[in-house]
């Protein structure tokens, strides 16, 4: 089996288990900065090739998790109480290695500096920002390009 086979197979039986028969698929994105994503509209799971690519299994079971928590809970709840429940009840860990890229899926609007880093920010940023990793205090020259994703980026239910 390769690796995305696998992937796949240990997905599809993660969500057999934890969500209704016949409802949500799975499936392979191409995002590098995100590791997992939960369409409610098209009531589809999936995770990034890239990340499938280099993660155990352990870590992919994690990512897996956090997004079936989401198609349970909606859309609405994003990472809310009610995410934060039924995600640890499924055995979702939520550590560190799970906290950045994956916790930013819903995150409508996203920036870059310069030098390319990535932001994410949940409301639209109201003040001039400048990147922290590449300068501590504000600084103009690195200041922080934002933009709101594309529509096919973005769950369609949290647009
Ligand atoms: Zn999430
Ligand atoms: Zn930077």
């Amino acid at each position: 089996m390769s690796e995305l086979a696998a992937v796949r197979a240990q997905a599809e039986a993660l969500i057999a288990v934890h969500l209704p028969a016949d409802t949500w698929t799975f499936g392979f994105d191409n995002a590098r900065t995100r590791a997992g994503q939960c369409d409610f509209g098209r009531h589809r799971i999936t995770v990034s090739r890239h990340l499938a690519a280099r993660a155990d299994a352990n870590a992919l079971e994690q990512v897996v998790l956090h997004e079936i928590a989401h198609a349970l809970v909606g859309a609405a709840a994003g990472h809310g109480p009610s995410w934060r429940s039924t995600a640890r009840q499924l055995g979702y860990r939520g550590d560190r290695l799970h906290d950045g890229p994956i916790a930013d899926d819903l995150a409508p609007w996203v920036g870059r500096c310069p030098s390319g880093h990535e932001h994410v920010r949940y409301r639209r940023p109201t003040r001039p920002t400048s990147c922290a990793r590449c300068a501590r205090r504000y600084d103009p020259a690195n200041a922080i390009q934002w933009e709101r994703r594309t529509p096919d980026r973005t769950p369609s239910a949290v647009r």
